[in-house]
């Protein structure tokens, strides 16, 4: 899952217009950008081998600390007090701690069963829509379309290119996942993970004053 994951940041704004776009990025993929952290730290493994399900070669051998059950509930805690701290917006923080753990959900519903439900145990599960590509990319989509609809609704961008440029880099990047080559090494994945910052200073380009 990865522009569905955005979706629901776009899709926010429509219950609180407060948080940033750029803080709604880093709370739908905060698991994301930890993972690739943990990956070069070395706490966290994983494997290119093709066919581990149909849309993905990454077999996900070990990421209890960025994508456990547990620790997706406690780092949703922990983002949604530091933003409240911050900012003393309980709306918006209740909203952040479900972005924060929305994500556990997304990735649940489509990678194999490999998300531990605690770093403690070895019980993994997930539903694996991403056996079943037609269906994947139908949600997938979907949900981009709807978020996408639903903050140019409410939020109106002013910076219109840079709204819909990103939107169209979202969808270039997502079929290139899909129809491309599969990664060279992992150290090549964890890299490029790290680029998905690249996002968040893109959305706060977009709501930028
Ligand atoms: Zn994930």
């Amino acid at each position: 899952m990865f522009i569905g994951h955005y979706a629901l940041a776009f899709a926010s704004k429509k219950i609180d217009k407060l948080p940033s776009l750029a803080i709604l990025f880093v709370a739908v993929q905060f698991l994301d950008l930890l993972w690739p952290i943990f990956v070069l730290l070395g706490i966290e493994t994983f494997e290119i081998e093709a066919g581990n399900t149909a849309m993905t070669p990454i077999n996900f051998t070990s990421y209890p600390y960025s994508h456990s059950l547990l620790m997706s509930i406690i780092w949703a805690i922990l983002f949604a007090l530091v933003y409240f701290l911050i900012t003393k917006n309980k709306k918006g923080s209740v909203l952040i701690a479900a972005l924060v753990f929305s994500h556990w959900i997304l990735d649940f519903i489509t990678h194999g069963a490999d998300l531990q439900i605690s770093p403690f145990s070895n019980t993994r599960v997930g539903l694996g829509l991403w056996n079943a590509p037609i269906f994947e990319m139908i949600f997938e989509i979907g949900l981009f379309a709807t978020g996408i609809y639903m903050y140019f609704k409410t939020v109106n961008p002013k910076r219109k290119i840079a709204f819909w440029s990103l939107t169209l880099f979202f969808l270039v990047i997502y079929l290139m996942n899909i129809y491309g080559p599969p990664p060279p090494s992992t150290s090549a994945v964890a890299w490029s993970a790290n680029a998905m910052w690249i996002f968040v200073i893109w959305a706060w380009w977009i709501e930028k004053k």
